[in-house]
């Protein structure tokens, strides 16, 4: 199993890793690409369909 220490992205709480490059919302099951080292496509997403807290 992975280690702690890797708990950066909070993104990944919410999406959910398909193949390469590609992420599936976990609220609206919508798929997205994002670039590598990039999420910042994923965050967009959902601080306008699903943000919930400030920030
Ligand atoms: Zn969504």
């Amino acid at each position: 199993m992975a280690p702690t220490g890797n708990v950066r992205s909070f993104i990944w709480n919410h999406f959910l890793k398909l193949e390469k490059g590609k992420a599936q919302c976990r609220i609206c099951m919508e798929t997205y690409s994002f670039s590598r080292g990039s999420t910042s496509n994923l965050k967009r997403h959902f601080k306008l369909k699903h943000r919930t807290t400030h920030g």
